[in-house]
């Protein structure tokens, strides 16, 4: 399995200096590279493989001096990357999208280069960590988090943000066993995610949406403001400020989804959701489709991921019906979106509407592992369902509940 691992680098000036002198001879090779395809593509009527492209890096640092400051195999990934772009975008063709052809990149779109397989390493020097990149220099790194020791590093990309910042990510493969199959019914979770409240589980834990409606306030402003500048001097710095106000919402929401999911892949066996390819087209209205369903697919990539670190089943069921079907006695019963109640008219279960759609993703989820029914009935736990716990109080907490779970160690 594949993991990324993502730093912040702290660049002196002389350093970033030298990143963006990388950064852009990458650049420039990228577009020669995108000339000699065409060209190629106008001389023999195809296209030229990759491999072609690549064995003409070395003539290419007989006249082109500036090709040799940079180390050999990140020459090699920009042209790895113009392919891959090229792939990416025969596959939206197929799909019947109309794209134009690859662009010429100018420097605000091409933000990052990429160490394969060697010429990078983590160091230590003069006390503290650095990235040592082949070629450009030992850049200081702050480590956050440690890597795991049985990770092999495969690559790193060091990106500049529109904010200014360097990031470097790096591709680790490690070696993990499936986990066992669940056993503890306590251990196991389903959860229902929606668009009024964020995520609604079995254990009657629910959260609500993140409100940034602050930063986005903020967004705005800055936003009209950079309209106002559109050619005046401070141009260049009002852009700067609109985009920490992107980067600010984007960091907060992806602060509070990687809490979130921490929390339910650190606490549960199994975790149970739905399939969200299918649900976005099901329930969201249209107007809200587009951004609701990008969070949950989010929120999903880092739990299933997380999951996978922590040896914790995760599961995605179809929600086929989630919401209709009563999670005690399975009659299924028509429910508008409004409809915030399950009542049922077969058995008389009166449960949140979440609770209920919860309750029924998690049933689906431990019969896909083969493991059977959970032991607790819905009732019991959909009493306790109280007001939503606030999102911020997960950005804060690091999780949606103040109870701590005692657990026995883990079997690694
Ligand atoms: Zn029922």
């Amino acid at each position: 399995m594949y993991y990324a691992y993502k730093y912040r680098l702290k660049p002196s000036d002389a350093h970033r200096e030298e990143l963006d002198r990388h950064r852009d001879i990458c650049r420039q090779l990228y577009n020669h590279t995108l000339y000699r395809l065409n060209e190629y593509q106008d001389e023999h009527g195809e296209l030229p493989s990759m491999t072609t492209l690549r064995s003409e890096i070395p003539d290419l640092q007989n006249w082109w001096d500036d090709l040799s400051d940079v180390y050999s195999k990140v020459l090699q990934t920009v042209v790895e990357r113009l392919f891959d772009n090229l792939k990416s975008l025969s596959k939206l063709k197929e799909n019947g999208y109309g794209v134009g052809q690859l662009k010429w990149k100018p420097p605000r779109k091409f933000r990052s280069f990429t160490y394969s397989q060697s010429g990078f390493k983590l160091d230590k020097k003069g006390g503290q960590t650095v990235l040592s990149l082949s070629k450009l220099a030992d850049i200081p790194i702050r480590l956050h988090r440690a890597i795991p020791d049985d990770a092999t590093l495969k690559q790193v990309t060091v990106k500049k943000e529109p904010t200014g910042e360097w990031f470097a990510t790096f591709g680790v493969e490690m070696d993990r066993e499936p986990p066992e199959p669940p056993e503890n019914p306590e251990r196991c979770v389903g959860i229902d995610v929606g668009i009024l409240k964020y995520a609604h589980d079995t254990d009657g834990t629910a959260v609500g949406s993140l409100d940034l409606s602050d930063e986005r306030e903020r967004l705005e402003r800055e936003q009209r403001s950079l309209s106002q500048k559109e050619h005046g001097s401070n141009n260049w710095k009002q852009r700067q400020r609109v985009a920490e106000c992107h980067a600010d919402l984007r960091r907060k929401r992806r602060d509070f989804l990687h809490k979130l999911s921490a929390y339910y892949a650190r606490e549960y066996d199994l975790v149970a959701v739905e399939d969200l390819n299918v649900k976005g087209m099901l329930e969201s209205p249209s107007n809200s489709r587009n951004t609701a369903s990008a969070a949950w697919q989010t929120f999903l990539s880092l739990l299933e991921y997380k999951c996978e670190r922590e040896g914790t089943h995760f599961v995605a069921v179809n929600p086929r019906g989630t919401t209709k079907e009563c999670a005690s006695c399975g009659v299924s019963t028509d429910k508008p979106l409004w409809v915030r109640e399950h009542a049922c008219p077969a058995c008389g279960l009166e449960v949140d509407r979440d609770a209920n759609a919860a309750w029924n993703i998690l049933s689906r989820g431990l019969k896909d592992v083969g493991v059977g029914h959970s032991e607790s009935t819905p009732v019991e736990t959909a009493l306790s369902v109280d007001t939503p716990v606030s999102a911020k109080h997960v950005v804060e907490a690091g999780s949606p509940t103040l109870k701590e779970r005692t657990r026995g160690e883990r079997v690694r």
